[in-house]
């Protein structure tokens, strides 16, 4: 697998237009976006649409999402490099690299069978050593491995799974998009030493979360 320049500018365009240009500060996060190979993430076929400011087809029906929005909810996660992440809807496995670039240990769950594969084989591949896979519906945590720093949840939710806030430690932030099956609320949810505080980040669209916890399958 190699990286080429070519790919290195059309980064270094993604960071400065689609994220500095709009809102996106944290250092750790525009680093990670910069050096990160997206386009290894998507079919050979879609490599040089990877650095667009859209999501694009990774088979299966699901999408990798655009980049702003990995980065927005990657800046909303308010990492520090000795955290401990969730994710749910491992996908392409491209905002788990991003995660794994900024912390210490990233587990991230994915429920369709040959994504699960893919993104494994593309993490050993790529050499981050810091990434646990789970092949399983992620709706319901990862409790033998709970409390972490941040979950993050990468498929749209019906509604709050409540049972992942007892997966976030004191201070922990859940990133979690929300709403019906055509379009989300972003919700920030952080857990306080009493209670839990919450705050919108606005409207965005995701694929289903589908389990027990989430959508039925249909
Ligand atoms: N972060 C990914 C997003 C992929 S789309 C990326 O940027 O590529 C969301 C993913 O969530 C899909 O791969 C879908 O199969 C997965 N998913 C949906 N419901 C899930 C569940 N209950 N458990 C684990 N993964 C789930």
């Amino acid at each position: 697998m190699y990286d080429t320049l070519k790919y290195r500018r059309q980064r270094e365009e993604m960071v400065e237009k689609q994220l500095k240009g709009r809102g996106i500060t944290d250092t750790n996060v525009l680093g990670a976006m910069l050096n990160v190979p997206r386009h290894f993430f998507v079919s050979e076929a879609l490599m040089d649409q990877a650095y667009g400011d859209f999501p694009l087809p990774i088979g299966e029906q699901q999408t990798i999402s655009q980049p702003f929005i990995v980065a927005e909810m990657s800046q909303a996660l308010q990492l520090s490099k000795d955290d401990r992440v969730l994710e749910l809807g491992t996908g392409s496995g491209y905002q788990t690299a991003i995660l794994a670039a900024i912390v210490s240990r990233v587990y991230t769950i994915e429920r369709i069978h040959t994504l699960f594969v893919k993104a494994r084989g593309l993490f050993d591949a790529l050499k981050y050593h810091n990434i646990l896979t789970r092949y399983s519906d992620g709706t319901s945590g990862w409790k033998a491995e709970s409390p972490f720093d941040a979950i993050i949840v990468t498929a749209g939710a019906p509604q709050l799974p409540e049972h992942l806030i007892s997966q976030l430690a004191i201070g922990g932030r859940l990133v979690i998009p929300i709403g019906d099956i055509h379009s989300q609320e972003l919700i920030q949810l952080k857990r306080e030493k009493q209670g839990v505080s919450k705050k919108s980040l606005g409207g965005c669209r995701f694929v289903k979360l589908v389990g027990e916890y989430g959508w039925k399958e249909s």
